[in-house]
């Protein structure tokens, strides 16, 4: 496996890159959920690239960004081990020089839109980057994220992207979480709290699901007419932000 950080080094990687090149973009504190992504990209492309960058443009306050989990020689084993060929890591300066200006907004309103403001900008600004620098036939990426989904599939659509959009089922934990790098710092206490979202969106009823939140603070639920439909909500724990869904429709409906 091949590491590079330098957009020079990437660029070159790529042009040497055999065949069809599958991408999984993730901000590292890597699991089993990007592990799907990268054996996805590894069975259905002749490269399999990913990317490990905390981007700080799509988070709402500098003490999240600073307290995201980074363990990035964990990650590199992780990657390794899915049979990733090129990881790209770059630093902030390379992605964002002195006087960058020019990004992406998708004009998202609800749900994430509304309680994460310019979330959804600093999250296409960074795809449409990764996406141009790396040039892959295939992107992968979590139906976990759903409105995010939403967002990239009308990027593509809109900016004319010759890629293909891939999007895996959600990975959960035996007892039902969803599996989200910002698990690591639920507390025991908070873990059992947590699990209140997971059994409420799988009553697939968005009243039934409101009723188990009842004692949650819970910042929405609602059935979303995203492709496939998904009760989606978002709760707080403690300092800790959740979001999930379950599609109401399709395969794992
Ligand atoms: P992140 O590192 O949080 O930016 O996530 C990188 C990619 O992994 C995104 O496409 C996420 O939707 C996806 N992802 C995160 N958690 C999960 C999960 N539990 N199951 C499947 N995909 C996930």
């Amino acid at each position: 496996m091949k590491i590079v950080r330098p957009i020079a080094e990437l660029r070159e990687a790529r042009r040497s890159a055999a065949g069809s090149v599958g991408f999984v973009p993730t901000m590292g504190a890597l699991h089993a959920g990007h592990a799907s992504l990268f054996a996805a990209a590894r069975a259905e492309c002749d490269t399999a690239v990913a990317s490990i960058f905390v981007n700080e443009a799509q988070f709402g306050s500098a003490a999240d960004f600073a307290s995201y989990p980074r363990d990035e020689e964990r990650d590199l084993r992780v990657a390794e081990d899915a049979g990733i060929d090129l990881v790209f890591a770059p630093t902030a300066e390379e992605l964002y020089p002195p006087g960058f200006r020019t990004w992406v907004e998708p004009n998202e309103e609800g749900l994430e839109a509304d309680f994460r403001p310019g979330h959804f900008r600093g999250v296409a600004t960074i795809c449409l980057k990764l996406f141009n620098l790396v040039r892959p036939d295939r992107a992968y990426f979590g139906q976990k994220d759903a409105q995010q989904v939403e967002v990239l599939r009308r990027m593509i659509r809109d900016l004319n992207l010759e890629l293909e959009l891939r999007v895996l089922p959600t990975v959960r934990d035996a007892d039902g979480l969803a599996l989200s790098s910002r698990n690591a710092r639920l507390t025991r206490e908070e873990r059992r709290r947590a699990l209140a979202l997971p059994r409420a969106l799988q009553t697939r009823d968005p009243g039934r699901a409101r009723e188990l939140l009842d004692g949650v603070d819970v910042e929405y639920v609602a059935v979303a007419e995203f492709e496939p439909r998904v009760l989606v909500g978002a709760i707080r724990v403690g300092n800790t932000r959740l979001i999930d869904n379950v599609p109401l429709e399709g395969e794992d409906a």
